[in-house]
């Protein structure tokens, strides 16, 4: 299911108006090839669009026998709020107990930015990689845990430079036991 590729010149044309609309002069020197860049930025950073979890894994899904937990902290993120289109950003913690399959380690954070290169709110953000992580490797549980601070709070409304939102989702044996849960959260750290 390839999504439709973007078109980038489309796009910087509709940025040159959004300048111009803004008060600004789309040909002097500093922003003449903005609308460009920005095109370019925004392919990028909707490139999640494009991919799917199984593209992004490539297969490196490999079988092991094991009933431990595995644990990737500190994931970095960059995402979009699709109220604003500001950048929230922050990391992710992610924890799976596998059954017989185990995924690359590389392969999390793959997950991660498959979805956060989208326009996103943290709370889906979560739920998604938690399932995709479920899906993918048939875990027998999953726990995601998302810090991130959002740029639509700090610069404009309520302008709360501080503040961090957490989310979590837990699955399967994670959400079902409460120790295995409680032993994801001491492994996260929180
Ligand atoms: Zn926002």
């Amino acid at each position: 299911m390839k999504k439709k590729q973007i078109n980038t010149t489309r796009i910087a044309g509709l940025v040159r108006e959004l300048l111009v609309e803004l008060g600004e002069d789309p040909e002097r020197e500093g922003l003449k090839n903005t609308p460009a860049r920005m095109a370019e930025a925004l392919a990028f950073l909707t490139g999640g669009y494009r991919q799917t979890p199984k593209q992004v894994l490539n297969g490196a899904v490999f079988q092991a026998h094991m009933n431990h937990m595995i644990i990737v902290r500190d994931i970095e993120i960059y995402s979009l709020c699709e109220h604003h289109m500001l950048p929230f950003y922050g990391r992710c913690h992610v924890g799976y107990i596998a059954t017989d399959k185990v995924m690359g380690v590389s392969k999390i954070a793959r997950i991660v930015d498959c979805f956060a290169r989208r326009l996103q709110i943290q709370e889906r953000l979560t739920e998604q990689v938690a399932k995709a992580v479920l899906e993918e490797v048939q875990a027998e549980g999953v726990g995601v845990v998302m810090e991130c601070r959002h740029l639509c709070m700090m610069m404009r409304g309520v302008e709360k430079q501080n503040s961090v939102m957490t989310t979590s989702v837990v699955l399967g044996s994670f959400r079902s036991d409460s120790a295995t849960r409680h032993e994801f959260m001491t492994l996260i750290n929180r």
